[in-house]
């Protein structure tokens, strides 16, 4: 399956909906301005062997390119509408492999109800490389920054924390666990959920917010660099869900794991304390547990202790490229 084959079989269906990406058939697609907001863009690129498993599901790995770009918009506040894909496949894909691809592209850009505009492919001598732009958009002016957190805003965490991280031990053979929760913790690793509801809700309600994709501890830091402020967190207050609690009631150093590992997706926000009853309600709402973790502070740095008081040392916060 030649190139042109790939975009005109496989992609062309899934720009349908959207006037301006000219059925993939033109230099470049046009997005239409819409008064009154901001377009919201981001990509993220994602690695064989590094953001993925090599031999991962392709239906699988398209859907979590997908998920990681909106884990991003809905952090910003804003409603999802398009995506941009650039790959790099090796030359030695097997057209089942990318018509399944294809495939889990279709599937979640119909589940949120947004068109592929465009991209570019490319063979590669190396490992398959993804990149995926997702553009979204937010009332003008409205969009939750980073940088926007006051001292004693509470600090609020969506889902749950460490599951992924624990999946990728799961699926590495690093630990070993029963079966339903290895499939469980799997699961949260190779497919993430966008809290792209719960970001719709966002914009005058918290204060600052980012997504939690590599490790809370260090994701946490660049909130508190972006606001010139500190957090205290409650380790007891982490979230874990019953797979990460029977993970966790067997091996208390896989802790470290959970507020470090990464890839969890969540959404990582500060609210006033006067939001407090909003928030837990919307939390009901949305059927999404939302939990105060601690709250920001004076200083620099993040500070997560134990129950008596104690700091927690991490040898680091989270994932690093270099
Ligand atoms: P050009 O040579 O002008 O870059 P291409 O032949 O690469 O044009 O692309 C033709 C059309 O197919 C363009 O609209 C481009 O956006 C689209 N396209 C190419 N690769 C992809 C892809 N991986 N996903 C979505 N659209 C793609
Ligand atoms: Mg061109």
């Amino acid at each position: 399956m030649h190139e042109f084959e790939l975009i005109a079989e496989l992609f062309a269906p899934l720009s349908a909906g959207f006037p301006g990406a000219l059925g993939l058939t033109d230099d470049a697609a046009l997005i239409p301005a819409e008064p009154g907001f901001d377009t919201v863009a981001t990509v993220d690129a994602m690695v064989a062997g590094v953001h993925f498993l090599p031999d991962d599901p392709p239906e699988l790995i398209a859907r979590k390119l997908v998920r990681v770009n909106l884990s991003d918009l809905a952090a910003k506040g804003a409603r999802p509408f398009a995506v941009m894909l650039s790959a790099s496949f090796p030359r030695t894909a097997e057209p089942g492999w990318l018509r399944a691809f294809a495939a889990g592209l279709a599937e979640d850009l119909g589940y949120y109800g947004i068109a592929l505009i465009g991209g570019d492919t490319t063979s590669t001598p190396g490992p398959l490389t993804l990149s995926l732009t997702a553009f979204g958009r937010v009332a003008a002016g409205r969009a939750v920054l980073r940088s926007g957190a006051r001292a004693g805003d509470d600090l609020w965490v969506s889902g749950f924390i460490g599951d992924a991280a624990l999946g990728l031990l799961v699926l590495r053979g690093d630990i070993q666990v029963d079966g339903q929760t290895a499939a469980v913790l799997a699961d949260r690793y190779r497919l993430p959920r966008p809290r792209v509801e719960l970001g719709l809700h966002l914009p005058g309600l918290a204060s600052a917010g980012m997504d939690v994709s590599d490790g809370l501890v260090q994701d946490l830091g660049h909130l508190c660099n972006a606001a010139g402020l500190g957090a205290e967190v409650e380790s007891g207050a982490l979230p874990l869900s019953p797979a990460a609690r029977a993970v966790l009631g067997a091996q208390q150093s896989l802790l470290a794991t959970v507020a470090t590992g990464g890839d969890d997706y969540e959404l990582l926000f500060t609210a006033p304390a006067s939001a407090a009853t909003s928030i837990e309600a919307l939390g009901i709402g949305l059927g999404l547990p939302l939990t105060r973790l601690g709250r920001m502070v004076d200083g620099q740095g993040v500070a997560v202790r134990d129950a008596a008081g104690n700091l927690h040392a991490f040898a680091q916060g989270g994932w690093r490229h270099f």
